[in-house]
């Protein structure tokens, strides 16, 4: 893609090797944050992109799926649908389990958030494993909603995680590798 915003949106991650461990490249968005006009063309990116193809529901993945979910689902007119770490939502909720390079973790929404036969988008920062957003989808699934695309910012491609998608698209702005 030869769009200069994404060139610009790629200058402006900052890569800080050996955080939060030793082996990781971490991928920090909270630079392009600092520009306002990066960040905004950011979320343009995804709002031209998906303000017609009739999507109800953009799901944000905590912590930074919390950033640019909310923006695009405003300009796009859908709702908003926080999937949360556990324990976080006072409602009754629905959980999903995936394994992490260490452990597990979960991800969880409320009953009620999300009505059967809604079109969703995913929305979070980056993709590595892919299980992230593979239990993202999965929630969505079970309360009836389509997973029309997820975006992300950030795709690392030797990770191979857009094969765990269930075979539903993945868009993103910059690969990594
Ligand atoms: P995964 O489930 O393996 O696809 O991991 C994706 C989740 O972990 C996303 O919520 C990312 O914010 C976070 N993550 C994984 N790897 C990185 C990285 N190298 N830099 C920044 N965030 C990462």
């Amino acid at each position: 893609n030869d769009d200069p915003r994404i060139h610009d949106i790629k200058s402006k991650i900052r890569v800080v090797p050996n955080f939060p461990k030793p082996g990781i490249m971490f991928q920090d968005i909270t630079t392009l944050l600092l520009d306002p006009k990066t960040f905004k063309n950011t979320v343009d990116l995804f709002v031209e992109r998906y303000k017609n193809k009739n999507i109800s529901v953009v799901a944000g993945i905590e912590a930074r799926g919390f950033i640019f979910g909310p923006p695009i689902a405003l300009a796009i007119g859908a709702k908003f649908v926080p999937l949360r770490k556990p324990r976080k939502l006072p409602g009754e909720v629905i959980s999903e389990e995936y394994t992490l390079e260490y452990g597990r973790d979960c991800l969880e929404m409320h009953i009620g958030a999300v009505e059967p036969d809604e079109r969703a988008l995913v929305v979070d920062d980056l993709i590595a494993t892919g299980g992230t957003l593979c239990a993202a989808m999965n929630l969505l699934e079970r309360a009836g909603a389509e997973v029309v695309e997820c975006a992300c910012l950030i795709e690392l491609p030797d990770l191979k995680g857009r094969d765990r998608l269930k075979g539903k698209p993945l868009y993103v702005l910059v690969e990594s590798h």
